[in-house]
């Protein structure tokens, strides 16, 4: 016989808030689902490492969903699906609702840039008859942690008639990776005496990319030179061209499951591919909503998402003042009565490091997608911080679709901080929360997170598209 609750147990069930473990909630044919939309995810991840090539990968997915270019005052009708592509480097995917944007919007706002290496405009140099190329690192890193791992290099070169070339080289098996070298520990005497953070110094992440000659009689620098000249016939450039190229160093490490279980994800990036993801795929899979709805995955937020890719331009402003004009209505008025989440992530509790987190305010891995109500530093500088009555709106949303969610801050009151693209949005008088996928070794070379908190950052989506 089932022993019948006290008092105390009853009053607690209706009054306190528990944090739960999915698998409270789950069945075994969610947990299949969870795990089966991870595989897309997996392959989204190894075939899209930079934002270029997820605009590439996005727009090739949604042709096939049946999205066609935006056209600037071309009249859409409900369940028309369009994609804006800004400059190669952000995208929007909309679906046109039934009542259109007269009430407003609903868009997922995430990003797929990632912390990197770039290329600086001059990289290519010898020393020690070894070469090497210069970089300059994008958003924030921990140096250290991009040495003696093997790299890959991404990106495009415009060359001086104009035409781009596309680089890739050291993600397949069989091509060359690149490598920072450390210094090995028997000499590491001086570099030990180093605080952590100037472990590894800016001017020290350069990257080893040759030590063969060029075969001739004499001449200096013939290891540059052999480069070059392998360069030059592979991809018709000179070293003058370097100045107009977007090069990128991103780890060439496998994306994997992590753990006997299989619970968990291991790549590089995923902040913040896995919010982009479920973004997108939740458009893709979306029946005519009722409002407009938007994916909006932008370039440029680990950088302050400054420039014109990046949410803090106008390019999504401009795009919904578009949609407003077909629609007979003020662009204003539309961002006035737009909603929006952040889609980005946060940082989970690691056990190995408590002391950084607020054990009664961190999200946990695989209690959900997290809400985030405000990000920022030193007092709740530097973000949004959304509003009780569109939180409580959210949670509603999300509860009424039985998805899993947590709430969670990040990291202990003036431990550090950090931001998203919330605020920007929120600039332009939306109603915008942070909503995405707990991380752990956010911003290191290979970051992990757990599939059902990926599913369920896609199902947190799907129900607010439908709302
Ligand atoms: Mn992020
Ligand atoms: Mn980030």
């Amino acid at each position: 016989m089932e022993k019948e609750k006290t008092q105390a147990e009853l009053l607690s069930e209706k009054l306190t808030l528990k944090k739960e473990h999915f698998s409270k909630a789950m069945s075994d044919e969610e947990i299949a689902k969870a795990d089966a939309f991870c595989e897309g995810y997996k392959t989204f991840l190894s075939e899209a490492k930079t934002e270029r090539e997820c605009v590439d990968y996005i727009i090739a997915e949604a042709e096939k969903n049946g999205f066609v270019p935006f056209v600037k005052g071309e009249k859409y009708n409900a369940g028309d699906k369009v994609y804006y592509n800004n400059r190669g480097k952000s995208i929007i995917l909309a679906v046109m609702g039934k009542k259109g944007v007269t009430e407003g919007a609903k868009i997922v706002a995430s990003h797929i840039d990632s912390p990197r290496l770039d290329l600086k405009p001059t990289p290519l140099y010898e020393d020690g008859e070894m070469a090497y190329f210069k970089t300059h690192y994008y958003g924030g890193i921990k140096k250290y942690q991009w040495t003696a791992i093997p790299l890959a290099l991404h990106g495009v070169m415009i060359k001086a008639d104009g035409t781009s070339v596309k680089v890739s080289v050291g993600e397949k098996a069989d091509e060359p990776k690149f490598v920072i070298t450390d210094l090995l520990p028997h000499l590491g005497k001086e570099q030990g005496t180093r605080t952590l953070s100037d472990g590894i110094r800016g001017e020290e992440l350069n990257i080893l990319i040759g030590s063969r000659p060029f075969k001739a009689d004499s001449g200096s620098e013939l290891v540059k030179l052999n480069i070059l000249s392998m360069l030059n016939e592979k991809y018709g450039i000179v070293e003058k061209d370097f100045i107009s190229a977007e090069l990128e160093l991103v780890p060439a490490l496998p994306v994997s499951d992590i753990g006997f279980d299989r619970s968990m994800i291991g790549a590089y990036g995923h902040d913040d591919r896995v919010c982009a993801y479920p973004a997108y795929k939740a458009v893709l899979d979306s029946d005519v909503p009722e409002h407009t709805i938007l994916a909006v995955l932008s370039d440029k937020e680990e950088i302050g998402s400054d420039g014109n890719t990046g949410l803090n331009s106008a390019y999504m402003k401009y795009f919904i003042c578009d949609l407003a004009k077909m629609d007979g209505i003020d662009g204003r008025d539309a961002l006035s009565k737009s909603e929006c989440l952040s889609a980005d992530v946060n940082a989970c509790f690691d056990p190995t490091f408590p002391s950084v987190h607020d054990k009664y305010n961190c999200c946990t891995l695989n209690h959900g997608a997290v809400i985030t109500k405000y990000t920022g530093s030193r007092g709740k500088s530097g973000t949004s911080d959304a509003s009780a009555e569109f939180v409580g709106k959210v949670r509603r949303i999300l509860d009424a679709g039985n998805v899993s969610w947590q709430i969670g801050e990040l990291g202990k009151v003036d431990e550090g901080g950090g931001g998203t693209v919330a605020m920007y949005i929120a600039n332009l008088n939306v109603d915008v929360v942070d909503l995405g996928v707990p991380v752990l070794s956010m911003h290191a070379p290979y970051e992990v997170v757990s599939k059902f908190d990926v599913y369920s950052t896609y199902r947190a989506c799907f129900e607010f598209y439908k709302s």
